[in-house]
């Protein structure tokens, strides 16, 4: 009998591991359950609405949801319509593919101030995930400091002070984009605590920055060393030497007719968000690099802002039916193997790091482990998923559901863009209907 896989979200761990699954022509059912009724997960609601290349790699995972084997699930959660201990008893395997969707915590007094925004949920917002859409952030504000010096924190700046003619061939979620043209934001703060050595960007989204049309980026040219120094493997000296390079030619970018700013503020720790009840600002210690740690020099300084969004890495909630590492904010588990049938691939196993491909090795490894720990199929797969959700009344989704509202959201897209998102889960329903 055929070996029944259940693959728990259509993000980039969840379909590679069905392609790893599929490879090797094994005797294998593999399902794609999916809580939203768009797949693809960060690529669609994570990644920068104006890096349409990177969210084409969505191209080669409608192949393998179209693959023959493959079943697909969607608007269907799990914790909320079906139950890991209900998939245990349907699936002979099953793989959590969920993500990390929280965003880390700042721990610093006022976090919970109106006007500060987690990147996840900012992101969200601007890519008009469902979630987020509700999410109304207060743009009548001068300045903005985002708190973070890797591409998340890049893309947030960029998005914010991009014009709208510079967005018009992106998919940015329509409120989104009312609420920044709108928005009276001339200045972003990038604040990290360490210096430009240590920043995470990778060179092309960092070389953007010295590219747009109305954005000048600042940076400190005494606080740009005259080479890379330090411990760094070949691949990250080479990255770093390009980014010092970039940084080197930014007091270069001519300022003329350029209304806003990115302020590249290094060697700055967040130690209080200022204000009432919203933000009104956000106090900062300088520091020093030591032996690669950041130390506070005891220097404060405070920059008056609207809105701070806290870019500083992404969190697992516990998964309903799995032991979780809180401290880690991932499930527990054993190089991929979580329990008895159950394994872990992507974000929720290693973390929120790494690029997309980064996701690929986690799918061959999980298919492996199936391979080698379950011999043969006993469980009867997505005919007992399914009576289950018919039982339900669940309003479940296949791929062709999804594609109809691909469809229609490349319809309605305006001139030069590649689609307008459906920003609620009702309106994407009512796409079907
Ligand atoms: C803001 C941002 C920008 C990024 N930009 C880039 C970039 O430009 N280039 C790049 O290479 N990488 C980028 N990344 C990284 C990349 O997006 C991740 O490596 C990748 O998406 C992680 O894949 P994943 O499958 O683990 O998680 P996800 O992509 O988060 O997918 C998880 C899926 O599981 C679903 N799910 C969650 N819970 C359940 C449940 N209970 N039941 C059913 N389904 C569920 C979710 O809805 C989601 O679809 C970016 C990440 C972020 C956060």
């Amino acid at each position: 009998m055929s070996i029944n896989v259940a693959v728990i979200g259509a993000g980039p761990s969840g379909f590679y591991t069905v392609d790893a699954l599929l490879k090797d022509d094994k005797d294998v059912r593999v399902d794609i359950i999916e809580r939203l009724p768009t797949p693809f997960g960060l690529i669609r609601g994570g990644v920068a609405p104006d890096h349409q290349t990177t969210k084409k790699v969505a191209r080669v995972y409608e192949k393998t949801a179209l693959r023959d084997g493959v079943g697909y699930y969607g608007n269907v959660e799990v914790g909320r319509d079906v139950t890991m201990a209900e998939l245990r008893e349907m699936y002979d395997a099953i793989v959590l593919a969920v993500g990390a969707p929280r965003d880390r915590k700042l721990g610093i007094p006022g976090e919970d101030k109106a006007g500060v925004f987690g990147s996840a949920d900012f992101v969200g917002w601007y890519n008009g995930h469902p979630d987020f859409t509700d999410l109304q952030p207060d743009l009548n504000t001068g300045t903005v400091v985002v708190i973070g010096q890797g591409n998340v924190a890049v893309d947030v700046a960029r998005v914010l002070v991009k014009t709208p003619e510079e967005m018009t061939d992106t998919d940015i979620a329509d409120h989104a984009a009312d609420a920044i043209k709108a928005s009276p934001i001339t200045d972003v703060y990038m604040v990290g605590r360490r210096g430009p050595i240590e920043a995470k960007f990778t060179n092309v989204e960092l070389r953007e920055m010295g590219k747009l049309d109305d954005c000048q980026p600042v940076i400190d040219a005494t606080q740009l060393p005259d080479q890379v120094e330090g411990e760094w493997s070949d691949r990250d000296k080479r990255l770093k030497d390009r980014n010092l390079a970039t940084m080197k030619e930014f007091p270069d970018v001519d300022p003329a007719g350029k209304s806003k700013r990115v302020h590249f503020t290094f060697y700055a720790k967040p130690i209080e968000i200022l204000g009432g009840d919203k933000v009104e600002g956000i106090r900062l210690e300088h520091t020093r690099v030591e032996d690669g740690r950041s130390v506070g020099t005891g220097e404060f300084f405070d920059i008056e802002c609207g809105l701070v969004i806290p870019a500083i890495g992404y969190f697992s909630d516990p998964f309903p039916g799995v032991p979780f590492d809180a401290d880690n904010g991932i499930v527990v588990h054993d190089e991929g193997r979580v329990s008895d049938g159950v394994y872990a691939v992507g974000w929720i196993k290693r973390g929120p790091t790494g690029v997309i491909g980064t996701n690929k090795p986690d799918g061959d490894i999980a298919a492996t482990q199936i391979f080698e720990d379950i011999a043969e199929g006993t469980k009867p797969g997505r005919e007992a998923l399914e009576a289950l959700l018919a039982e339900r009344n669940v309003r479940c989704l296949t791929y062709q559901d999804w594609q109809t509202i691909d469809a229609a959201e490349v319809a309605a897209a305006k001139l030069g863009a590649p689609r307008r998102k459906f920003v609620t889960i009702d309106t994407m329903i009512a796409a079907l209907d």
